[in-house]
């Protein structure tokens, strides 16, 4: 893990302790304006972001009240960083409510072990706004990510946040949630946006 491996230096080190952590850049975007979400077909969405290196941490620090003020006012349980525009590897995951959020940030996530139990769950999009479809997926998965206080977390999910964990990581390979259903039923979705953004502007 390159990213890991830098944090030996303790010149890169030291910047990521004495910032904000999850909690606070959380708290901070109540009076941070929402960074923009790009919908599809934005090219970005389509393509393979790049991992996460320490010398990437003061930029995506600077925007990550704007980018939980994005999910939070959609509002949204999850947002890649591809989908405000950015084509680096970490993504912001929240379940909790707004009285008691449970904010996540992920960087250079990946999915280590899936279960062999499939299972169905509703997925939406901010990338798709009002498109929603079942998709099959593993109902768990083992992930590993680095957190902002440079540590690494693995953990087992499953149910909704194991659906969004994966939804997210998707992202940062360019795929969104159409591409698990049918072609069909995939440009039935994307016709319906097409047609849907056209009648907004
Ligand atoms: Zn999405």
């Amino acid at each position: 893990m390159p990213f890991n491996g830098a944090l030996e230096n303790p010149a890169s080190y030291r910047y990521m302790r004495v910032t904000m952590n999850e909690a606070e850049y959380s708290a901070a975007s109540a009076t941070v304006a929402p960074m923009p979400i790009l919908i599809a077909p934005q090219a970005i969405l389509r393509q393979t972001a790049r991992p996460v290196k320490p010398e990437d941490m003061p930029l995506i620090r600077e925007g990550l009240a704007g980018m939980f003020s994005a999910m939070y006012a959609a509002p949204g349980i999850g947002l890649a960083a591809p989908q405000v525009g950015i084509g680096l590897r970490y993504a912001l995951v929240d379940l909790g409510e707004e009285d008691e959020r449970q904010p996540i940030v992920m960087i250079n996530p990946e999915i280590l072990t899936e279960s062999e139990m499939m299972g169905p769950h509703e997925e939406g999009c901010l990338s798709l706004p009002n498109q929603y479809a079942e998709v099959i997926r593993p109902e768990a998965v083992r992930v590993r990510y680095t957190m902002l206080s440079g540590e690494t977390c693995e953990r087992d999910v499953d149910g909704l946040l194991g659906t969004c964990i994966q939804h997210e990581i998707d992202h940062l390979d360019g795929i969104l949630f159409v591409d698990h259903l049918s072609s069909l039923k995939r440009s039935m979705i994307m016709r319906r946006l097409a047609k849907e953004m056209k009648a907004k502007r």
